[in-house]
């Protein structure tokens, strides 16, 4: 599928050209910053960032939470580990940092790991922890999307 064109969803893909900075998920730029302490490297982001400025973000941390951490989801306006525990303010304070960074380079578009509760743009875990998904969006790319950003998945490249 040609750059810049639309998938079934009516979702574009492909990033703009230009040298405006993105803003992206660290984990997919190889910082071991996932809540199992890895990361999850995409080589296509990579190539990326050797051309034009990417700027990584984990909101997760940036909202104040070790590395590694309880696994989370979203279930409504909450963010919960499995055992219960309410890590909202600290997915919400990372959500707006992480726009901070984003307007201070000048980014209008995003990077973010697919899936995620804080990243996830389209679908993310139903907060049961069985591993289905729902339509839906993590709080940053939820953020993001509000603030304007155009935000892609890994998977969009
Ligand atoms: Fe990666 Fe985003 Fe999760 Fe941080 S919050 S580990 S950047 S998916």
């Amino acid at each position: 599928m040609p750059k810049g064109s639309k998938r079934g969803n009516g979702r574009r893909r492909g990033l703009p050209s230009g040298s405006q900075a993105i803003v992206c998920s660290a984990c997919l730029m190889g910082v071991p910053c996932r809540y199992d302490g890895r990361s999850r490297p995409e080589s296509r982001l990579l190539a990326v960032a050797a051309r034009r400025v990417c700027v990584p973000v984990c909101p997760e941390q940036l909202g104040g939470l070790p590395t590694p951490r309880d696994a989370a989801e979203r279930r409504g306006r909450r963010v919960v580990t499995a055992s219960g525990r309410d890590l909202t303010a600290a997915f919400d304070k990372g959500a707006r940092a992480a726009l901070n960074a984003a307007r201070l380079a000048g980014a209008r578009v995003a990077v973010l790991k697919r899936g995620s509760p804080s990243c996830g743009s389209g679908w993310i875990y139903d907060g049961t922890f069985t591993g289905r998904r729902k339509r839906g969006d993590g709080v940053t790319a939820a953020l993001f999307k509000a603030a304007g950003l155009r935000v892609l998945t890994e998977e969009d490249l």
